[in-house]
């Protein structure tokens, strides 16, 4: 028994009013079509799938493979006709003979999952046909033909989606009679109702979340709230070069004539890696949670600085992502130094030592560092928000 999905994205989105059609406009970062097909892809319930394109959009199809597929299970393309029906109607002529079971999926509803599309296949394997749906929230009126309105009974309503699967042989059947008959449809249940009785009404987790996207506002405000959570951040900081002072850099003490001054350890790598955190965090900056004025931070170890950051980090649900630090000095030479203060920096951020870049540079005798006044650096981190 073969299995098959026909995807239909052959309609014009004239509602969305996005000027094109609105299965190939971007949502949150992945085309809606390309979201459609890697979910029946990886559904895994398929032999292969027929997706239905207007002409016209072949080339924005090819596109989305390109960049989103590849999409193995799309097996062949067939065109889209002037109304949905007709689109249908030319995807089922193209399925292989031997296909038995079709689902019919609108390719604008992207977020269908994997246990709805099944609980159609079971329904349909067992009774012929599966729509999945999904109670009424909204209390439906029904105008009449005298102007009268009536109140359907909203227990007993159910609204239809996508997929809508059957017996192959019939809805082939059903959608060639409708097209002698010209019997026009907004679904494809409403022609096997009118032809063979009642379909079957599935529903299954997931079918609240498998909406339609229809308008232009269904793009707009899911993109927004649909964006990944990464959060970049920044720090620069400064110290003076002076007498009698240790030299400490991302954790690591290194042999100098001189050492930075400071109020704590003037880990000046550290304080720009926590300042970067605390941007990425929007926590404004390292003096306003340590401040210079408090005597407890006098001669602190900025690592240990760095370990009440990071539980701020935790506690916002983040994790670094990746962190590079910039060291800025004209002396003394960094470069033995670098392994050991990337481990350092990598055990102060809980994470693997790929994940950390330290790096140095001189500004050939120019500026502050330059005359070996102070020595400055700077970091980007990105943080990650866990799912
Ligand atoms: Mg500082």
């Amino acid at each position: 028994m073969s299995t098959w999905a026909v995807i239909v994205a052959a309609g014009r989105g004239e509602r969305a009013g996005m000027g094109r059609n609105k299965v190939f406009c971007d949502f949150g970062g992945r085309s809606v079509l390309g979201r459609c097909l890697s979910a029946f892809q990886s559904a895994n319930l398929f032999d292969g799938a027929a997706i239905v394109l207007s002409p016209q959009d072949e080339p924005l199809y090819r596109e989305i493979c390109e960049k989103e597929g590849p999409f193995p299970l799309v097996r062949c393309i067939a065109r889209g006709g002037e109304t949905r029906r007709d689109s249908v109607f030319n995807g089922l002529q193209a399925l292989p003979e031997d296909v038995e079971i079709v689902a019919i999926h609108d390719a604008a509803r992207p977020f269908v999952s994997r246990e709805v599309i099944e609980a159609t296949l079971i329904s349909a394997r067992e009774y012929g046909s599966g729509v999945i749906c999904t109670p009424v929230v909204d209390t439906i009126k029904q105008l009449l033909p005298d102007g009268s309105v009536a109140t359907p009974d909203r227990a007993a309503l159910r609204a239809v989606q996508t997929p809508q699967t059957f017996d192959r042989a019939k809805i082939a059947a059903a959608h060639r009679r409708a097209r002698e008959e010209n019997l026009a449809a907004t679904d494809d249940a409403m022609l096997f109702e009118h032809y063979y009785g009642a379909v079957r009404l599935v529903t299954a987790p997931g079918a609240e979340e498998n909406r339609k996207l229809t308008n232009r506002s269904d793009f707009e405000s899911d993109a927004a709230a649909s964006i990944p959570d990464f959060r970049v951040g920044q720090g620069y900081d400064a110290h003076r070069l002076a007498e009698g002072r240790r030299l400490v850099l991302c954790g690591v003490e290194i042999p100098h004539d001189r050492g930075l001054d400071g109020h704590s350890d003037a880990d000046v790598a550290v304080h720009a890696l926590m300042d970067a955190l605390l941007g990425a965090l929007g926590e404004g900056d390292i003096g306003r949670l340590f401040p210079d004025s408090d005597p407890q931070y006098k001669g602190a170890d900025s690592m240990k600085l760095l370990q009440i950051v990071m539980e701020r980090v935790r506690a916002r649900g983040c994790r670094v992502g990746n962190a590079d630090i910039t060291i800025v000095a004209q002396r003394p030479k960094l470069a033995g130094f670098m392994p050991r203060m990337r481990e350092r920096i990598a055990e102060g951020l809980g994470v693997d030592e790929t994940r950390v870049n330290v790096k140095a540079t001189t500004t050939e005798r120019m500026g502050f560092e330059g005359e070996e006044t102070g020595i400055s650096a700077q970091a980007v981190v990105l943080l990650v928000k866990n799912a």
